[in-house]
């Protein structure tokens, strides 16, 4: 049992700032009241508790405002990703079941074919009032939010996640991270991520702020933390590219009181974390997935150098281990356990069991070190086997993400007479760089049959809504190439 979230932290602390967006700032008895105004409007639309529906909006004051709403009437979230085509949002609504869509008006276009019923935000904020019974308490298997993985890998998979998911989740998070009064947590991931949501709850549990920014804006995040106007920022590697980019400009460095950016989503060349290090701000590693409601495992600012690289040690609730790994530093599919970890999926995976002998398999490859820090070797679909060698993409990315003049690159496997497959990379690149100065930049630090054996120069690299690499885009790019 766990109290309703932001009806507990209203009453608590009321008049604590808890949101900011576009210069406007709400305390938390703000954003009760109006999130439960909303509340009522859904109430009078004939929403009822325990009813699924989908979301889909902006990562905007607004969208906060219905996320709280939904919870209040008892809803669970089906949370849409707006960046999605028409076409992958219907087989999201259909795979779903959801009983309607609530859309904000400028992204109607989007979900025009679905046969779910629509439910704009006009007609929402426009609606009557219907007063109903609030629940003070959650049961903790509640499934509050269902969120589709991003689809890096194959079809995206709807994944119910708890209020107790939620809750435990936040709850390790601090405990490795602390809790001050001033923290400020800056947001630029979406809200319909898990990487944007968590940053909601841990917002209501903890009672900290939110500065929320509807997209990510390399300059505003450099300022923000040169001037120490926050304390934490979560960024995918990109995003952290690019703030750093902007911090370098005018060699700026992050203000004493910010604490760190919490790096996840994907691995975090080590050459970013060495750049962070320079501007003197803080990059802690984290390793989670949808499945796990967030953070399973992130690196303490202590152990940033010492470990650089890995994605630490598990939260406290969490355990992880390597499957038929005797000894440490062994390469095996990473197996997780702890009750952050969803009960399972809906729709097309709802059968589908999400443990093997009560532990969660990620379908991620990695090793733990002699003092048990988890590093992540890659996924495991996207291993390239080379002539009966392992080779593991991201290494070679992070070698090239080294390379002053390359910004961003992606690694995949190009089929090859010889060897069966062969490592290939796609760069983008921000000054003029041959590709045989690439290729002998490898080959100084890579072993020979890791060195990539064709550089293509691209303007941008395929992401997918979460903006990770989606390197199975490349897979079929290199078809297309000679
Ligand atoms: P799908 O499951 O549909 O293929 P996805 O796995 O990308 O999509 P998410 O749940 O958003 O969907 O992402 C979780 C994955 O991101 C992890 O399983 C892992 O592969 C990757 N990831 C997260 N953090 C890290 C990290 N620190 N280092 C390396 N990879 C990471
Ligand atoms: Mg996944």
């Amino acid at each position: 049992m766990i109290p309703n979230w932001l009806i507990q932290r209203a009453h608590l602390t009321p008049d604590k700032k808890a949101l900011s967006f576009n210069g406007e700032t709400w305390t938390f008895e703000q954003l009760k009241d109006q999130a439960m105004t909303l509340a009522r409007k859904l109430k009078a639309n004939e929403l009822n508790e325990g009813e699924r529906v989908a979301l889909l909006g902006f990562s905007n004051a607004e969208m906060v405002l219905i996320i709280h709403a939904c919870m209040l009437a008892g809803l669970e979230i089906v949370m849409l990703n707006s960046r999605l085509t028409p076409k992958e949002l219907d087989w999201q609504l259909d795979d779903s079941d959801a009983v309607a869509v609530i859309v904000a008006d400028e992204l109607q276009h989007l979900i025009s074919n679905s046969s779910t019923r629509q439910l704009p935000f006009s007609t929402i904020r426009q609606s009557d009032e219907q007063s109903f019974q609030i629940q003070e308490i959650w049961d903790s298997n509640r499934t509050i939010t269902i969120m589709y993985t991003s689809g890096t890998t194959g079809f995206p998979k709807g994944v119910r996640q708890t209020v107790g998911n939620h809750v435990s989740s936040a709850l390790a998070s601090v405990l490795n991270l602390g809790l001050s009064d001033d923290d400020v947590w800056l947001c630029f991931m979406p809200l319909f991520h898990i990487s944007g949501y968590s940053i909601l709850a841990r917002s209501v549990l903890y009672g900290v702020e939110v500065k929320l920014y509807d997209k990510f804006d390399a300059v505003a995040a450099a300022e923000e933390i040169r001037t120490g106007s926050v304390t934490y920022m979560s960024a995918v590697s990109l995003m952290l590219e690019k703030t750093l980019h902007e911090l370098e400009k005018d060699a700026a460095v992050a203000h004493p009181s910010f604490k760190a950016i919490l790096a996840g989503g994907g691995p975090v060349p080590v050459g970013y974390l060495e750049r962070a290090n320079e501007r003197k701000m803080p990059v802690l590693q984290t390793y989670g997935m949808t499945e796990t409601s967030s953070q399973t495992a992130t690196l303490s600012a202590e152990d940033a150098i010492r470990k650089m690289g890995s994605a630490g040690k598990p939260l406290f609730f969490n355990q992880i281990k390597i499957k038929n790994s005797q000894k440490s530093g062994e390469i095996g599919e990473v197996l997780l356990r702890g009750p952050h970890i969803t009960p399972g999926y809906i729709g097309r995976f709802q059968k589908t069991n999400p443990f093997e002998e009560g532990w969660f398999p990620t379908g991620d490859l990695g090793y733990l070190d002699a003092e048990g820090y988890l590093f992540i070797v890659d996924r495991r679909s996207d291993l390239i086997i080379s002539g009966g060698e392992n080779i593991y993409p991201a290494e070679i990315e992070n070698v090239l993400a080294g390379h002053p003049s390359v910004r961003e690159v992606g690694v995949c496997g190009k089929e090859d007479a010889k060897w069966g497959t062969v490592p290939v990379a796609f760069v983008v690149i921000s000054d003029d760089v041959t590709a045989a100065q690439l290729t002998d930049y490898c080959a100084e630090r890579l072993a020979r049959y890791k060195v990539p054996k064709k550089i293509y120069f691209v303007e941008s690299l395929p992401r997918n809504g979460a903006n990770k690499l989606v390197r199975r885009q490349l897979r079929e790019w290199t078809e297309a190439q000679q």
